[in-house]
């Protein structure tokens, strides 16, 4: 007996975001979670919305699917006023902070691309950003503020896109995909017309080997200050090392959180998919993040975590058909860029499976890149 049109593994943003879009084309959805909803990556991330450009090492699909996935954002949002409160929604932009002639370059050329594909970006010089962010060291060279950019707290906007979706929810380990079928850990059986597989790191199970590989990160949130920034804060070597791809980095990445907590980020551990956290990178993580704000050391740690990435083989995500399960469906392996990413990939998916004509090039994202 079929348990739903649409049977989705993993209860996390991805998965979430392909539930709800499924279910608006009038399909019914079933979700089947091993653990908590929206407790994998998702609940680890820092949920900053941003766009992504294509000048420092980037690819321009991820700026195709990150800009497109905004609008989606917005047009969610745009539903109901009650979604911004939910999600934590702020529209806090981000500074892509120059701390150098070199880096200041960079800002130039970024701010350049972005504004001529119509997005308001702005360069600031060092006096205009010590105005806008105080809390900074003095000294830095300026910076690029993308105002579009915005935060979210995932995890409840997971579970609102699963309530919205009004799926059948199955608590259990999938452990075989076989077409149209899969099979729980308990033994039971279920039946649809299609499996999307968005198991995040997981998904690897029933992949090709190789497709995805961990990155680990590691986060920690203050206690509550009087305003201490008010813009999500990056430097601007950040996405040059989100791209080595053997080094264990650390860089500076803080978010005003509700209230004034800073979440702070962000480290980088390729191959590492442990849980516990490891001490000696948050040291280095924490003493990045205070020489760029002098004042952090004052604050407590509230509490700190490690979350895993899901990455892929070459950086970009995996939406499309499985390369060798028929009626199987893959949005997995978003990196660090799920949250933002998650409404055009399931968008993009929800086309590609239902036969109509994308709104993406599927091509830079198409699972079968990685079987030879
Ligand atoms: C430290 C850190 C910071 C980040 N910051 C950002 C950010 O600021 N902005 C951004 O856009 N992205 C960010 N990300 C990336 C983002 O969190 C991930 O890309 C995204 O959460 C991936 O979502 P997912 O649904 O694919 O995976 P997950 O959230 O991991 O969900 C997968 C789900 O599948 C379930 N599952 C797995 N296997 C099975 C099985 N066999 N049977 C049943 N269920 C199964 C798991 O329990 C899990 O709930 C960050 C990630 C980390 C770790």
């Amino acid at each position: 007996m079929r348990s739903a049109d649409v049977l989705i593994v993993g209860g996390g943003i991805v998965g979430a975001a392909c539930a709800r879009e499924y279910a608006r084309q009038g399909l019914s959805v079933a979700v089947v979670e091993r653990a908590a909803l929206g407790g994998g990556a998702t609940a680890a991330s820092m949920g900053h919305l941003l766009v992504v450009d294509a000048e420092d090492g980037g690819d321009a699909s991820e700026f195709q699917l990150s800009q497109r996935s905004l609008r989606l954002w917005q047009d969610w949002l745009d539903e109901s006023p009650a979604h911004a409160e939910l999600a934590e929604h702020e529209r806090c932009g981000t500074l892509w902070i120059a701390a150098d002639a070199e880096e200041l370059a960079l800002a130039e050329r970024k701010c350049a691309w972005l504004t001529a594909r119509g997005l308001p970006a702005e360069l600031l010089d060092a006096a205009a950003l010590a105005r806008l962010e105080p809390q900074l060291r003095p000294g830095l060279a300026g910076a690029l503020r993308v105002a579009g950019d915005a935060r979210v707290y995932p995890p409840k906007v997971a579970a609102a896109w699963l309530q919205q979706a009004k799926v059948q929810l199955i608590r259990g380990e999938v452990t075989a995909i076989d077409g149209a079928s899969l099979r729980l850990a308990d033994g039971r059986t279920l039946w649809g017309a299609m499996v999307v597989l968005c198991a995040g790191l997981a998904s690897q199970r029933f992949l090709p080997p190789g497709c995805l590989l961990p990155k680990k990160g590691q986060l920690a949130i203050t206690q509550r200050a009087p305003a201490a920034v008010s813009h999500q804060l990056v430097e601007l070597g950040y996405i040059k090392k989100a791209h080595l791809a053997h080094e264990d980095t650390v860089s500076f990445n803080v978010q005003p959180r509700p209230g004034g907590q800073l979440l702070i980020g962000s480290s980088r551990q390729v191959g590492r998919s442990d849980a516990p956290l490891d001490l000696a990178m948050l040291r280095r993580m924490l003493q990045c993040a205070a020489g760029y704000l002098p004042g952090l050391p004052e604050l407590s740690l509230l509490r700190c975590w490690s979350g895993i990435r899901p990455a892929s083989a070459d950086g970009q995500p995996l939406i499309g058909a499985h390369p060798e399960l028929a009626r199987v469906w893959l949005a997995t392996g978003h990196e660090g860029l799920g949250i933002t990413t998650s409404l055009a990939s399931a968008e993009l998916l929800a086309d590609l499976s239902l036969g109509r004509a994308p709104a993406l090039s599927p091509a830079p994202y198409a699972p079968a890149r990685f079987v030879a």
